[in-house]
């Protein structure tokens, strides 16, 4: 699904973000990045859907070199990947249900009424079901994360990246998020990256 063969990225400032990687992540494996401050996991997860750009190597994801894609096929491509961040970036003047319907209708053109039924269907299954009129500042943090997975899923990414995804979260709902990561990897079958 992802191999990254001999990648290296030089910032335009001239720091190393990546240093001659190798690397292979079979479909529907679920894979965790570890390493310090610096060591350059999030230029690694975000070179996978090309928010950054490598300088040297081949990075193929999904049977792409990701560094051929421009215009529509880059956006065609980033549609297949989910992205998980820190910050959950929910829309706050928006309900649970609509800002996992948004990205749905203007992204992949699909109608309020399939949007609605795909949202409710994630937000089922990471537990938010109860919670689909709140707006984001009425849930907690671990259950804003929850929408903001349901909302990366009901794209029907083939891989979801996660950028320190529990990093703003405490222990015991941390281990409940990358426990339900687990869940969906296996019952869905889609490829997880988290750092
Ligand atoms: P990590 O996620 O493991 O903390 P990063 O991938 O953020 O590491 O950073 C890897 C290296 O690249 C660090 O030395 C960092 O300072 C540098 N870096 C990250 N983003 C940029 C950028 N936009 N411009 C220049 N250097 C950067």
């Amino acid at each position: 699904m992802i191999q990254f063969d001999h990648v290296s990225k030089v910032y335009p400032n001239g720091t190393v973000g990546l240093d001659d990687v190798n690397l292979t992540i079979q479909d529907g494996e679920f894979v965790a990045i570890i390493g310090r401050s610096g060591a350059g996991k999030s230029t690694l997860l975000r070179s996978v859907n090309r928010m950054h750009r490598i300088t040297s190597g081949i990075l193929m994801v999904n049977g792409i070199n990701v560094s051929t894609l421009s215009g529509k096929s880059l956006r065609r491509f980033r549609r297949g990947i989910g992205m998980v961040f820190q910050s959950f970036n929910l829309f706050n003047n928006m309900s649970v249900l609509k800002n996992c319907m948004v990205g749905q209708m203007k992204v992949l053109k699909r109608s309020k009424e399939e949007a609605r039924q795909q949202a409710l269907k994630y937000l089922e299954k990471v537990g938010m079901a109860p919670y689909i009129n709140a707006k984001p500042r009425q849930i907690s943090g671990g259950q804003k994360q929850r929408v903001a997975i349901a909302r990366a899923l009901a794209t029907d990414p083939k891989v979801l990246l996660c950028d320190e995804a529990t990093s703003a979260l405490d222990p015991t709902t941390t281990n409940s998020i990358l426990a339900l990561l687990k869940e969906l990897n296996q019952k869905l079958g889609v490829t997880v990256v988290i750092i």
